[in-house]
């Protein structure tokens, strides 16, 4: 295990010069603005939404940018995990959402219910309609509890189903695992057949508890089975031999090609779905000579569990897939995410829409740090359609996941649409196929102020 022998002064000082670098290097300073009077509708204030609309008030004065969202709150959502596994306090993880809103955008705090684009207008929950030159679509994701038989969001924790997929989740969650620990038994792990945010926060929260029962001198008594619905614990190749390392050593045993089908809360039993691809004879509908062809099939079974945690299903929310505007084809359609250009993040059919952010269906992982790489490529996109320019600005794909291996570590991992790592400075100086403690130090001490102080008012 890499242990960087690193104070947290020196952490602190290594930190904050990187984030003045990134501070100076891409807070919009440079970029073009518009002086055109348009009409700017932005759905959504997470991640996203807000750190693109604080770069529009600077950039386009003339602009009238109005911003609907529904939420009192704005919630750092990767603490979530760090709530779950008792690192961080509820309260920490969120502000008021009217201290969040730039000044200069119009905050219309209503839910959007119906969205038009062929006629430009968007309708919220009291009614009224918004007309709009140009859209950013950065509604988040939709979290589907219901497409798990037996949960919903309100039953979380009965039958010790939880999930830190959600913020009173989490509390919850941690509360069970420090009775779980104490009580011993058999701890089972799930994500979901759907992208979701954050694909290590199942992960995380696993190996999470597992150190915690060593801590407590309780390991002995219990079991930790992990089930995933990919084909590998992990996907990129260069973190991937390391994250399966730890979990053999550790002695968590990993299941693939599994998915939660349902719950039984009373009986306290996991009901799965494994999906295997198997090859089948079948005679050609043309020629009538047999033929080869792949087809899935899914065995169920189930399982007994003491200690559940799963991810839920996740999709763009509902109203994106009324208004027509998700993927009609691909991996990405099922789940409506919404259709962009993977590199320029405008929409393929309506030009004067553009979306990033955990909604938006480009192939990459769904986390606040490929929002934060997504921002200024919109921006600057937007930009220019407004001018009437075609967008030039690209996105690679970069996202980043800080997988927490345990109290004290972190494999962050860093990579872009060909999954090739893309390690950040002054993170490239180390060996980061590993986990580390300076990668802990960041988790746990920068990202949160650098989203609330530096991306979210868009200087970073
Ligand atoms: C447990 C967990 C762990 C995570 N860990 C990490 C991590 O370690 N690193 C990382 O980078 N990312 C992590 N993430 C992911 C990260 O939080 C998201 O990728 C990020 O918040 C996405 O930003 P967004 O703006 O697209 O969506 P959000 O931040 O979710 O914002 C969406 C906004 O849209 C609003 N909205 C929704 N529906 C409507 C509607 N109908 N009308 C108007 N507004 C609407 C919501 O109220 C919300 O304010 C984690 C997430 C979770 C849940």
């Amino acid at each position: 295990m890499t242990d960087l022998r690193i104070t947290r002064r020196r952490f602190v000082q290594v930190s904050s010069a990187a984030a003045a670098l990134a501070l100076t290097g891409t807070g919009g300073c440079g970029m073009k603005g518009s002086d055109r009077a348009v009409k700017i509708v932005v759905i959504g204030g997470g991640a996203a939404g807000l750190g693109v609309s604080s770069r529009l008030v600077r950039l386009m004065k003339k602009a009238q940018i109005t911003l609907i969202d529904p939420a009192d709150r704005q919630f750092y959502q990767p603490g979530f995990t760090l709530i779950g596994s008792g690192v961080y306090r509820p309260d920490q993880v969120w502000r008021r959402q009217s201290d969040c809103i730039p000044h200069g955008v119009k905050w219309v705090k209503q839910a959007v219910t119906a969205l038009e684009p062929a006629k430009n207008t968007v309708t919220v929950s009291g009614g009224a309609v918004y007309p709009y030159d140009f859209l950013v679509l950065t509604p988040g994701i939709q979290c589907n509890w219901e497409a798990v038989e037996g949960l919903s969001q309100k039953t979380l924790g009965e039958g010790n189903v939880h999930s830190i997929y959600d913020f009173e989740g989490a509390q919850k969650t941690w509360r069970a695992i420090q009775a779980f620990v104490e009580k011993g038994g058999r701890g089972v792990f799930a994500d979901t057949y759907t992208k979701h945010k954050c694909g290590g926060a199942p992960k995380k929260i696993c190996l999470l508890t597992e150190h915690l029962s060593r801590k407590r001198g309780t390991r002995d008594s219990l079991k930790f089975d992990y089930f995933t619905a990919s084909k590998a614990l992990y996907d990129v190749p260069f973190f991937t031999p390391r994250l399966e390392q730890i979990y053999k050593e550790r002695s968590v045993s990993v299941t693939t090609h599994t998915r939660v089908k349902g719950v039984d809360t009373a009986a306290k039993k996991v009901h799965f779905l494994r999906t295997e691809t198997v090859k089948k004879e079948v005679p050609d509908p043309q020629t009538g000579e047999m033929k080869t062809v792949e087809a899935s099939v899914a065995t169920p079974f189930a399982e007994d569990y003491d200690f559940l945690h799963l991810a839920p299903p996740q999709s763009a929310p509902d109203f994106v897939r009324q208004a027509g505007l998700g993927w009609t084809e691909g991996k990405l359609a099922a789940d409506a995410w919404v259709m962009v250009d993977k590199q320029t993040l405008v929409h393929k059919t309506f030009a004067n829409i553009v979306s990033l952010g955990d909604a938006t269906g480009v192939p990459t992982s769904k986390t606040s740090a490929a929002a934060r790489k997504q921002i200024p490529v919109a921006v600057r996109n937007l930009v220019s359609l407004v001018e009437g320019r075609a967008p030039e600005a690209v996105y690679d794909g970069y996202a980043a996941c800080p997988i927490v291996t345990d109290y004290g570590h972190v494999l962050m991992a860093e990579f872009d649409y060909d999954k090739k790592p893309r390690i950040s400075f002054p993170l490239s100086l180390f060996d980061m196929s590993t986990e580390s403690r300076l990668a802990w130090l960041l988790k746990v001490y920068a990202l949160k102020p650098l989203y609330f102080h530096g991306m979210i008012p868009g200087y970073w």
